[in-house]
Order: C-alpha cells, then sequence, then structure tokens
C-alpha cells in the first residue's frame, strides 16, 4: 500500500509541480521541491543541534504531589523571525503542508526512540478545533509517526475546557488557566500506562502547556514523558548552558513580553 502511494505520488509529482511550482515555505522563493527551504532560509533558522534539551521542567502528578519527574523538553529551532513565518502560515494560514517539513526538523533534535514510545500531541478543545479546522500538534505527530518516533494517539489527552489566547500572559495567569483544562482521555488509559510518552506541540512558550499535559499523562501511570516542540520561545541560551540548566530551573525568562508571541496560543 505503501509503495502503491509513492508510486502514484512519483508520478503526479511533475503535474503538481506544473500548477504549483515549488516555492521555498519560508520566503517564497523557487524551489526544486514542493515543501522546502531555500539555502538563505535554512541558515537563518538557526536551528538547535542535536537532542540535547532546551530546558527541563518540574512536574508533579496531580493526586500525588510527591511524585516528581523532569520533564526535557526539546525543541527544532529559537522561535525568530523565520519560525515565527511558518508557524503562523501552517497554525493559522492553513498551510498544513508545511508539517512534513517541521517535523523532520523536529525529529532530527527528538530524544531517542524507546521501544513503545506514544506520541502524544497537545490537545486543542472542541471550539478552537472546530475554527481551525486542525489540530496541528496532531498534524506534527502524525508526520513524527511516520518518521519512527513512535506510535501517535491522536485522543490520548482531552482539552476539557477552552481557554483564552495565551499569548501575551505571564507564565503564572497561564498555569492558572490551564488548571484542570486537560485531562486523559479514559479509554487510553490502558495504552498509556507504564509507558514512554513523546508529547508534541508546535510551539513552547512558557512551558505551562507542557506542564499541564505531563500532570495528566502523570495520573495515567506513564513511565516518562518527554517533550517536543518546532519553536522555542524566548530566551535562548547556547545549547550547552541549556544542557547544564538543573532540573526544574527551565529557560530564564525576564518578563512576559518574552512570552508574548501575536496570534499564537
Ligand atoms: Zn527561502
Amino acid at each position: 500500500m505503501k509503495r502503491a502511494s509513492r508510486l502514484i505520488g512519483a508520478a503526479l509529482g511533475p503535474l503538481v509541480d506544473f500548477v504549483y511550482p515549488p516555492r521555498c515555505c519560508g520566503c517564497g522563493s523557487s524551489l526544486g521541491t514542493q515543501t522546502g527551504l531555500c539555502l538563505p532560509c535554512w541558515q537563518s533558522l538557526d536551528a538547535f543541534p542535536g537532542d540535547t534539551p532546551v530546558t527541563v521542567l518540574r512536574v508533579a502528578a496531580k493526586a500525588d504531589a510527591a511524585r516528581q519527574i523532569a520533564l526535557p523538553i526539546h525543541a527544532a529551532v529559537p522561535y525568530n523571525s523565520l519560525a515565527r513565518t511558518l508557524l503562523l502560515a501552517f497554525k493559522h494560514g492553513g498551510r498544513i503542508s508545511h508539517a512534513p517539513l517541521l517535523a523532520r526538523l523536529m525529529a532530527a533534535n527528538a530524544p531517542p526512540p524507546a521501544e513503545r514510545r506514544i506520541v502524544v500531541p497537545v490537545p486543542l478543545h472542541r471550539s478552537r478545533l472546530w475554527r481551525r479546522g486542525y489540530n496541528q500538534a496532531v498534524l506534527l505527530g502524525r508526520e513524527l509517526q511516520k518518521l519512527g518516533q513512535g506510535r501517535l494517539i491522536v485522543d490520548a489527552l482531552c482539552r476539557v475546557r477552552a481557554t483564552p489566547m495565551l499569548g501575551t500572559r505571564s507564565r503564572a495567569d497561564r498555569q492558572a488557566l490551564l488548571a484542570g483544562a486537560v485531562t486523559v482521555n479514559p479509554r487510553r488509559c490502558e495504552a498509556l500506562s507504564g509507558a514512554d510518552v513523546l508529547l508534541v506541540d508546535d510551539v513552547m512558550t512558557s512551558g505551562a502547556t507542557f506542564t499541564a499535559c505531563a500532570e495528566a499523562l502523570l495520573g495515567a501511570g506513564v513511565a516518562s514523558i518527554s517533550g517536543l516542540c518546532f519553536a522555542r520561545a524566548g530566551t535562548t541560551p547556547s545549547r550547552k548552558a541549556a544542557a547544564s540548566l538543573p532540573e526544574g530551573s527551565g529557560r530564564p525568562h525576564t518578563d512576559a513580553r518574552n512570552l508574548a508571541i501575536p496570534g499564537v496560543p
């Protein structure tokens, strides 16, 4: 089946290229292939090298505050101008064709896959899902599954309460707004129990969303959780410096303005 779809794709490729000439996803300049970046855009992404976490959060289970885990967050690139362009087009501009490109960059910096790792996308509330038409984290998770990063469970987590846009909120405000907003799907508890989870989102700002999801997953008895996003917002010390951060310290932020991303909840 996969071979057949590859053959069909290869046969239709020239027609697609004729109707939609390949363009750089970042600047729109002509390219040789679809869903790629030109050399200047590649260079301006300033990708994080390797699979070292960009920060490590400390998460406690809701039902048992004594049970705490380290939540390493991996990211492909810092939230710079090009990353913002790519994400806004992907998330709010309907450019879902960006998903394979973003996921490839994320996979390059993902923690090494465990034997039965489960890929869990950060959920959207159904009201936002209806408005947007898709969950960008699910699209990234689907591509990561294709790249061998684990088995995707689309509905492992549920956003049971809608939250306002979080773009200009402080970390404390975000945590308060997200409290109780994410739960584990009861039908997925068995699959999650004892599993290593790769929690996927498009962007990380304060880490409040990753933390809320991880708290819920801990309640389902997962063995470990790692976070993976395309872009990491905020200040960006070197990878060496990030690797030396003590657990729970997170990435230093100066104030809420660091966390403000127009149009990004
Ligand atoms: Zn370009």
